[in-house]
């Protein structure tokens, strides 16, 4: 039997844009599209090489012109809609795939791959669709990707944290949850009092998860969100639009 809940944090990583064609540095495989990450995504490399760098980030751009939400991004939007200021949307990928769909509030914790940030003491943020200036077009300082590289803490920690401690429903949706920061966020929430719950192509280790759901984000999403939104599906397990494919574990809500 599942529960009603009033308050829903969504955490996305790496498996929700892998669907759509875009890999992440998050992988951690130590490549990223073929470069070190220690080359591309730290705030050394940059300092060694910066043309090599704010060229990467060009290409990714370019590249995700060609990439499409796909059907997970569109559920968590019917999900926000639903739920309102009582949703929120934190997610590990930079790409703008969650935006595109729809999503409204939502945090990029890890950094935008569509802006870029000076270096002067005001921090200019600028949209950047393609090539990034070399100099800021407010103040003329350097600029960077706004990326959120290895070495550097990740964005609105302080606003992640206060909501992982007032849901009651917080998902993690194609990250492992076991490394940082998926690891620490469920743990954070269950310890708050939340249902934990896992979506993920891959099973994933225990604690501080009372459910798993495993398959693809674009297949898994759309069914869990389905039964969030319609109250008439929420709790009723046996619901006979509900009977064909779904496995046992998917049938526990
Ligand atoms: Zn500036």
């Amino acid at each position: 039997m599942a529960a009603m809940y009033n308050k829903i944090v969504i955490l996305t990583g790496a498996g929700i844009s892998a669907e759509s064609g875009i890999k992440t540095f998050r992988d951690a495989d130590g490549l990223w599209e073929n470069e070190p990450v220690e080359a591309v995504a730290t705030p050394e490399g940059f300092e060694r090489d910066p043309e090599r760098v704010i060229a990467f980030y060009d290409e990714r751009r370019a590249g995700l012109k060609k990439a499409e939400p796909n059907a997970a991004h569109h559920a968590l939007v019917k999900l926000e809609e639903k739920f309102g200021d009582n949703f929120l949307l934190i997610t590990q990928n930079v790409d703008d795939l969650h935006q595109r769909a729809g999503s409204k509030r939502i945090i990029p914790m890890h950094g935008e791959l569509l802006k870029i940030r000076c270096l002067g003491p005001q921090e200019h943020i600028i949209p950047c669709a393609e090539n990034q200036p070399k100099e800021c077009p407010e103040c003329g300082a350097k600029m960077r990707p706004h990326i959120v590289w290895f070495g550097e803490i990740p964005f609105e920690m302080e606003r992640i944290q206060k909501a992982l401690t007032k849901c009651d429903l917080f998902a993690y949706i194609g990250t492992s949850g076991v490394v940082y920061p998926a690891a620490g966020f469920r743990q954070m929430a269950k310890l708050s009092g939340a249902h934990v719950v896992c979506l993920n192509l891959e099973e994933v280790g225990g604690g501080y998860t009372d459910e798993f759901i495993q398959g693809k984000a674009g297949e898994v999403v759309p069914k869990w969100v389905a039964l969030r939104v319609n109250p008439v599906n929420r709790g009723s397990p046996s619901t006979p639009q509900h009977s064909s494919p779904l496995s046992q574990k998917q049938r526990l809500f």
